[in-house]
């Protein structure tokens, strides 16, 4: 059964590629039956953040990624947080340096720059380390330690030959051993690097496969290499392709949201998000429908059909999907993503309203999110589009008043209509929509205009828009109170 992880550095929120990885794992974890470890590389500790680790999982959590093993799960191969493994690594780079597979690098940062400006300066390439320490004798090494030098570890890589792998996504990789660099293990500090410590645990915590963003591609042969001084066999490894912006470039902050939470505040569902990051990169196949939940996708997952080519994100896809997915929730979970919307406001059944049936503001928004129907596609504009329900201070559509509403001829109707629902109906009484009906064809009689002419006018006073679910139930849960009060204060306007 595949063992796979999500491992994020702590040190930002939770972003659209991090959560595609975290998901991809999950989703090739529950396809398979295998279990998908939560593991956070917290070595950098001048860049890890408490709260950027709170952010992460609850990202997760909100995307409903569970993990099986990690941070609040706990598991055997725990701890999972790097911070609290710093003994474990220690042991293996005593293993790495009594095998002669690593040696002790006094540079100091300070060093390593200077001889990279010379080496530049002198119109040469820096790769990145020059081997300044890898022959020291051990008189040098001596003296730099009764200096009281700090010093790093680096591998000693081969200089010859290659390093490759099958990649399970992108296909063979192979580096010619003579560009890698010796890259530090173990830092001066005592901390680990993360190319060290990310061997070290996917090893012990028997990782089958690593999936990640292909920004890693580089650092695979270097951790190979560490697998193969530990005497150890490396995870199959797959690089999920680059995520980019519209323009294709790739995406940044530019573009717009990119973290979890901000796609969460514009009111994107976990299932939605869920949804379109899953078709980031990945595609069912087939003509099959892309709008699934996470059981649907989790059946038709397949590595094979992740694509290799970077992947651009489309904001308005995601807001298609979105909207997919609201159509497809049951009125109870509407009522449930309304809720907090309407609290939020202040929004609540006034009992002055008088609405037959409707005892409460749940069971009155309940009714209100009816009218609306599959019009509910997005949580951001739900408020406008129901607000004239709650309030006086609703959203307004000022083009549509203008047409409608703003002239003499709708003045003169409204106000007759108002009149006639006034001496017609029981205001202190809640009204069906069907007396509201009645007295609009009859008052249309009277007039001899089109019940439409009436309609048209009305349903903008009363709900600031020109689209709206049918006027005579706006005017049922309105009440007849208020739907007089509106009418006359629209024509007075
Ligand atoms: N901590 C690394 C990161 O956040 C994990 C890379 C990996 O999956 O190996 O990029």
């Amino acid at each position: 059964m595949p063992r796979v992880r999500f491992a994020p550095s702590p040190t930002g929120f939770l972003h659209v590629g991090g959560a595609r990885t975290a998901l991809f794992n999950w989703l090739y974890a529950r396809s398979q039956g295998g279990t998908f470890v939560l593991r956070i590389e917290d070595t950098d500790q001048e860049r890890s953040t408490e709260e950027s680790y709170a952010a992460i999982l609850r990202g997760m959590q909100w995307l409903g990624l569970d993990w099986d093993e990690g941070p609040q799960a706990g598991g055997e191969a725990g701890p999972y947080l790097q911070s609290e493994r710093l003994d474990i690594y220690r042991g293996h780079l005593a293993t790495l340096a009594d095998g002669g597979h690593v040696y002790k690098c006094f540079c100091s940062a300070q060093d390593l720059e200077d001889r990279e400006q010379a080496v530049r300066d002198a119109g040469g390439n820096w790769e990145g380390y020059d081997g300044h320490c890898r022959d020291l004798t051990a008189e040098q090494v001596a003296a730099y330690e009764a200096d009281g030098k700090p010093c790093a570890w680096r591998l000693r890589t081969p200089t010859e030959g290659s390093t490759f792998w099958y990649d399970v996504i992108v296909g063979k990789r192979e580096f010619q051993n003579e560009v890698l660099v010796d890259r530090v293990v173990f830092k001066a500090d005592g901390f680990p690097t993360y190319q060290f410590a990310v061997v070290v645990d996917d090893h012990l915590m028997q990782i089958s496969h690593v999936l990640r963003g292909d920004d890693h591609v580089s650092n695979t042969p270097f951790q190979i290499l560490v697998y193969n001084a530990l005497g150890w066999k490396p995870p199959k490894f797959g690089h999920m392709p680059m995520i980019l912006g519209p323009d294709k470039k790739r995406l940044s902050k530019r573009h717009g949201a990119t973290s979890v939470e901000e796609f969460r505040k514009l009111g994107i569902l976990p299932a939605a998000m869920l949804n379109y990051l899953a078709l980031l990169g990945w595609s069912p196949g087939g003509s099959g429908d892309e709008v699934m939940d996470a059981a649907a996708i989790i059946k038709k997952f397949s590595l094979k059909k992740v694509n290799s080519s970077p992947a651009a994100f489309d904001y308005d896809k995601l807001n298609h999907i979105n909207s997919e997915h609201i159509k497809r929730l049951s009125a109870d979970e509407r009522l449930a993503l309304a809720r907090p919307i309407i609290a939020e406001r202040g929004w609540r059944l006034d009992p002055e309203w008088l609405v037959a049936g409707v005892a409460d503001t749940d069971s009155y928004l309940a009714r209100v999110l009816g009218t609306l129907g599959n019009r509910f596609s997005s949580l951001i504009t739900l408020p406008e589009q129901i607000g004239f329900f709650f309030t006086d201070d609703h959203f307004v559509d000022q083009a549509a008043w203008d047409e409608h509403v703003d002239t003499a001829e709708a003045a003169g109707l409204m106000m007759a209509l108002a009149d006639a629902i006034d001496s017609g109906l029981d205001l202190a009484q809640a009204q069906a929509a069907a007396a509201f009906e009645e007295v609009i064809r009859t008052t249309a009689e009277q007039l001899d205009v089109k019940a439409g002419q009436l309609i048209h006018p009305s349903r903008v006073a009363l709900t600031g828009q020109s689209r709206s679910a049918g006027i005579f139930e706006v005017m049922e849960l309105m009440g007849a109170r208020r739907t007089v009060a509106r009418l006359r204060k629209a024509a007075d306007a």
